[in-house]
């Protein structure tokens, strides 16, 4: 019997942006992980949204990829918006980093106007007698403003928040780097200015509903040809049919390497 190690970050090429989702389900799955996707890009880890158990989490998306993450190689953390689904596993990545003295704090971005309700949401597990750093004894907080371009800290990367519309505020994304570009919806009700803000874009990570706040499967299914086959559907209910849906699945635990003219895995 062969044991085989996970492959270490380092040794993805540094030029190529790379995606690994943890999980593609919807609030209430039972056989899938909340929707969240790593963003890897010159060696750094981006997290988009934190699943809970996030540790748990990341394990599984390991193992199914032969990758080694954990919540130790988080650089940053990109919050679409505070539903316990996309945010649960944040006192956890918190907590993990600051007990642990030879990690960093990570990097939040986080839209300026939520800084204080996720820590209104946090502060009776998270706050410290005697301390009062608050969120800031956590986390390196970034807030970003609509329109913003995003560096995050990676050469070359950028990542444009767009405000989608759900029953909170809420934030999708472009994500490019070294010519290869990723649109993720976060939750959204079916937008078409948002499918245009994605429309060069070589992957679309989309919401599919069913459900108030998120998006009508059945309007995906009537864009382009062009724009259809880029995107990759998420935020999936227990009851999502792939072999009666056109458009493909977002897949947990697989490792997609984007390139600039399309996206291969
Ligand atoms: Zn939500």
């Amino acid at each position: 019997m062969t044991i085989s190690s996970p492959v270490k970050l380092a040794d993805l090429d540094p030029n190529r942006l790379f995606l690994l989702p943890l999980g593609v389900g919807s609030a209430f799955t039972r056989i899938r992980f909340h929707t969240s996707v790593l963003l890897i890009a010159g060696g750094r880890v981006v997290l988009v949204d934190a699943p809970a158990p996030l540790r748990r989490v990341m394990y599984e998306a390991e193992k199914k990829a032969d990758l080694h993450i954990d919540a130790n190689v988080v650089d940053a953390l990109f919050l679409t918006h505070l539903h316990g689904d996309h945010c649960n596993g944040v006192e956890e990545l918190g907590f993990f980093r600051r007990f642990n003295p030879a990690l960093s704090r990570p990097a939040l971005h986080i839209h300026e106007s939520l800084v204080a309700p996720l820590w209104h949401r946090l502060e009776h597990a998270m706050s410290i007698e005697g301390d009062h750093s608050g969120l800031d004894g956590y986390f390196d907080i970034r807030t970003f403003n609509d329109g913003d371009q995003m560096d995050l800290g990676i050469p070359g990367f950028v990542l444009e928040p767009i405000r989608t519309n759900h029953f909170i505020t809420c934030h999708g994304f472009k994500a490019s780097y070294q010519g290869a570009s990723i649109g993720y919806s976060s939750d959204t009700t079916f937008l078409p200015g948002l499918i245009d803000f994605f429309k060069d874009c070589d992957l679309i990570l989309h919401d599919c509903g069913p459900g108030a706040g998120h998006t009508d499967p059945a309007a995906l299914l009537a864009l382009p040809e062009e724009i259809r086959r880029k995107i990759r559907v998420m935020h999936l209910v227990d009851e999502f049919d792939q072999a009666s849906y056109p458009i493909e699945a977002l897949e947990e635990g697989k490792l997609y390497s984007i390139e600039g003219s399309g996206q291969r895995a």
